[in-house]
């Protein structure tokens, strides 16, 4: 993650004198890096596939007598002890003091071969944490807890209470020792969001109506000391929360790659863009929130909320006051609203707030112009954490800071979007890069290996093969929309191109069993169109996920399919990598298929089939217990359950060349088929 340097955190009112001037520098910074990146050479591996995810977990610990399970709150101490043990570029803090997030000790590398390591990566990195865990403490890649916001929840306990709860959230639910608190940016962003915002953040999902749940259903455990501000914003028919724990305290699996160019950086944040509507309802595994049943089932909408920093102008609730930005239609925490490739702008139908002034500075400084457009999209937010000591003293003059990106991303890593165009880090070898951010993170290291490897490979595809899934903007932002409602997976519809084609718009079919790949592509590219052309062809049908990732029989040829084709051209993949990537691509087409449940639709069932549950929504503590020690038991496979996953293969090995190694070996005896 990115983590702006520490220091002396101010104040929302302390901060407004120093906002347009961090952003101002932000874009000089830009400006001055942007130029430097393009002329200079580069290194060889910024150019490169590199790739890695992150995976954010939470510590729970279960006490089997009296059928509790709480949130463990020792990520401080639990991370020096795997800092002190050599593991401290692996696991890392989170926003939650129950959090912990874990990423590969480096990057994969680009060969189809390194997907078959992500695997025995992950599950190294759960077993090394759980080596240093208590007895009954688990280390769990889980959405939201479902009680997050109820009682007696943490361990230490901590309570939402009049006295201790006025520093940052103000939350009637949830106490601020939740927040990870050795860093000062979570508090400082806790805070800050709430002061800007002129009101405590109001998050609001519709609550799952069940047979005897009360209607109109109204919040009920918002305590008598609230000052108002909850029961005035708490929405009939809404399970209701108040603090950017909610959101931010929620786990998710995170995938970022390397591009070649700042160009074909722009290319993949857009192709795979259309992919995050899709991919996380497939994901999704949060169906409860604040101790009930709600009718979405995605952690989405709910940091979305947790992180809204927009005023009343901003939202549009109020009029506008003269030389504001206007009004900004979404949350800071969002899908994305503008495509940034040159060629895809045609595709952006949507009226998006930008920041002039600057946009107009990054032309005139001969920024692209869909570069500046992008970046003055995100500098419409004010910079949330400012740390006294980079805006004051030698630290504010230009030859101190222009040779950085502090300022740049403190905008950029709080625009917290479904998908990230990041900078090469200065002095690195890290390269553009783009971050594909809406999954829910996945129990296994299976599924999210799965997720993960699909994606790594779409994206190649969609380089090699100038594959285009574009539609316009508006048609993505109601994809987005549609995709955290309860069974998105199976009842959703999905706006998405009606047939797999290139960018220059002609070669339909690009991948047949019989055809020959490269030749055809040629050939199509000799008679290739304009772009401009090319975007007006771009024809888009509703289909269901399982259309789009396991085609129609009537003539859609789906993304697994492709994938599968893609896949059987090239030949230097050894066994075990097939045999791996024939299993997650089993995994996402049954979850599509409806073959296999999504965790929410498990989780929904599980609470739903409850002797303890009256089907009004509501999901109690021993609900909760008995939920999540069936999760670990399949987690840590102590119990297999068929309604979630299939039996594993488990062919996935911890680097390259044993993979092939193996693969040799065991060439003769594999028993993978295709499915
Ligand atoms: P974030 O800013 O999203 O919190 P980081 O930049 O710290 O994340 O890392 C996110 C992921 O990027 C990690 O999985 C890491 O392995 C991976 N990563 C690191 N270097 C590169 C690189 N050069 N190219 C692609 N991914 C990389
Ligand atoms: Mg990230
Ligand atoms: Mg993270």
């Amino acid at each position: 993650m990115v983590l702006i340097a520490a220091g002396s955190p101010l104040d929302w009112h302390e901060s407004k004198q120093y906002l347009d001037w961090v952003k101002r520098a932000g874009i000089e910074q830009f400006v001055h890096f942007y130029k430097k990146i393009t002329t200079e050479k580069k290194s060889k591996w910024m150019e490169i596939l590199r790739w890695g995810d992150e995976l954010e977990g939470i510590l729970v610990e279960f006490d089997h007598e009296n059928k509790r399970v709480k949130l463990v709150l020792e990520s401080s101490e639990k991370l020096k002890e795997m800092n002190d043990r050599g593991y401290g570029n692996i696991f890392t803090l989170e926003f939650g003091k129950f959090m912990i997030e874990c990423v590969p000790q480096k990057p994969y590398k680009g060969l189809i071969n390194h997907i078959n390591t992500v695997e025995s990566n992950m599950r190294e990195r759960r077993t090394l944490l759980a080596e240093i865990l208590k007895p009954n403490q688990y280390y769990l890649w889980y959405p939201t807890f479902p009680l997050l916001g109820c009682p007696n929840i943490t361990i230490p306990d901590s309570r939402a209470d009049f006295e201790s709860n006025q520093e940052n959230s103000m939350s009637v639910f949830i106490s601020d020792d939740v927040i990870y608190s050795s860093h000062p940016r979570f508090r400082t962003l806790a805070k800050n969001i709430r002061k800007r915002r002129g009101s405590k953040v109001a998050i609001n999902i519709p609550v799952f109506k069940d047979k005897n749940t009360p209607l109109p259903f109204k919040q009920p455990n918002i305590p008598e000391w609230d000052d108002g501000d909850s029961k005035e914003h708490a929405l009939v028919d809404h399970v209701y929360g108040d603090a950017m724990a909610f959101g931010m305290g929620s786990c998710a699996l995170q995938i970022t790659f390397q591009a070649q160019s700042a160009e074909e950086a722009c290319k993949l944040y857009d192709q795979l863009a259309i992919l995050t509507p899709i991919l996380m309802a497939l994901s999704a595994s949060t169906p409860i929130f604040n101790g009930y049943l709600i009718d979405e089932d995605c952690r989405w909408n709910i940091i979305a909320q947790s992180v809204d920093d927009r005023n009343p102008e901003e939202r549009g609730e109020t009029s506008q006051k003269q030389g504001d930005i206007g009004v900004i239609p979404k949350s800071r925490y969002s899908s994305i609203d503008m495509y940034i490739s040159e060629k895809h702008q045609c595709f952006n139908d949507t009226n998006v707030p930008t920041n002039e002034p600057l946009r107009q500075h990054m032309l005139q400084q001969g920024i692209p112009e869909n570069i500046a457009n992008h970046v003055a999209h995100l500098f419409i937010r004010d910079p949330l954490a400012i740390y006294k000591e980079m805006v004051t003293g030698k630290a504010a003059e230009p030859e101190n800071y222009i040779s950085h990106t502090n300022h740049f991303e403190n905008i950029n890593s709080t625009n917290w979007q479904s998908m990230r165009f990041k900078l090469p880090p200065p002095d690195s070898n890290i390269g553009w890069r783009v971050e594909f951010r809406s999954l829910d993170v996945q129990a296994t290291e299976f599924e999210n290996a799965a997720f993960a490897g699909f994606i790594v490979l779409l994206s190649r595809v969609i380089l090699t093969y100038d594959l285009n899934l574009l539609i316009p903007m508006s048609k993505l932002e109601e994809n987005f929309a549609n995709a955290s409602k309860r069974n998105a997976v199976l009842d959703g519809k999905f706006w998405f191109v009606s047939s797999l084609k290139c960018e220059d718009g002609k070669c339909c079919y690009f991948m047949g069993p019989d055809s020959s790949m490269g030749n055809e592509l040629e050939q199509e590219k000799a008679g290739a169109q304009s772009s401009e052309e090319a975007s007006k062809k771009c024809c888009c049908d509703k289909m269901d996920i399982n259309t789009i990732m396991n085609g129609s029989e009537s003539g859609f040829k789906g993304l697994i399919p492709m994938l599968k084709d893609y896949l059987n051209g090239m030949e230097d993949i050894d066994y075990l990598t097939r045999c791996s990537l024939s299993s997650y691509f089993s995994l996402l087409s049954k979850r599509a298929s409806g073959e296999l449940l999504t965790w929410a639709s498990w989780m929904r069932k599980f609470v739903q089939d409850h002797p303890e549950y009256k089907q009004d929504s509501v999901v109690t503590e021993k609900m909760t217990y008995d939920l999540m020690w069936r999760y670990t038991r399949i987690v840590t496979g102590q119990l297999e359950d068929d309604s979630i996953l299939f039996k594993l293969k488990n062919s996935s090995q911890s680097d390259v060349s044993k993979a092939q190694t193996v693969a040799q070996d065991r060439l003769e005896g594999c028993e993978c088929n295709d499915d």
